[in-house]
């Protein structure tokens, strides 16, 4: 009797993995740019990955998730709204209405300011930072000064996806770091 193969399970990663579209050249030429929108817009997908970004956390201390323009806005959201904790925005600089702090960082090519409300963060506060991606590291160590500026922990800073190759780990070596998918 002939048997039949065996079943194949994917993980959560797999699937978020196999969801995430690779588009070339976008927003410049030579840069691939991994298009989390799949992800978002399929309901039990996105909901798998608010799940496997939250889990973690569920037994945890937080007191609130800061997440990075501007699809660590719609991750960090979620997350925020599953731990039961508020959500924090740090986003390009001129966006925020009311006072703000602001931290430059370098890129590739010239520079960024990113921007935090004065009264975002209470000291001693515990802080998880939440964004789409990890590439070079910059926008999210930014993002932890900002908050640090302000007294808060960083309890951790987690990624849907991680290039591993651009070494975006080595900008925040004093930080807890995770990373659902790593290219
Ligand atoms: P970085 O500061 O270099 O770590 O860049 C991280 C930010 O830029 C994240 O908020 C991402 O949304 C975005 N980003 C950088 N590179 C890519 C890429 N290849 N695909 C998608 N988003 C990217």
């Amino acid at each position: 009797m002939l048997k039949s193969p065996p079943m194949q399970t994917l993980t959560v990663q797999d699937e978020i993995r196999n969801a995430i579209r690779d588009v070339p050249d976008f927003p410049k030429p030579g840069i691939v740019f991994k298009d989390i929108m799949p992800v978002l817009s399929d309901k039990i997908l996105f909901r798998k990955a608010i799940h496997v970004l939250s889990d973690p956390f569920m037994n945890r201390k937080v007191d609130v998730v800061v997440g990075i323009d501007a699809r660590g806005f719609i991750l960090g959201g979620a997350v925020a709204y599953k731990l039961g904790c508020g959500f924090v925005p740090v986003r390009k600089k001129g966006k925020l209405p009311y006072k703000c702090i602001e931290q430059s960082y370098t890129l590739e090519y010239g520079a960024n300011t990113v921007a935090l409300h004065e009264d975002a963060i209470r000291p001693g506060s515990q802080v998880l930072i939440v964004d789409d991606l990890l590439a070079t590291g910059g926008t999210s160590a930014a993002a932890a000064q900002l908050v640090e500026r302000l007294g808060g922990r960083i309890i951790e800073i987690t990624f849907l996806v991680e290039l591993s190759f651009l070494h975006g780990r080595k900008n925040l070596s004093n930080y807890k770091l995770s990373s659902t998918v790593v290219y």
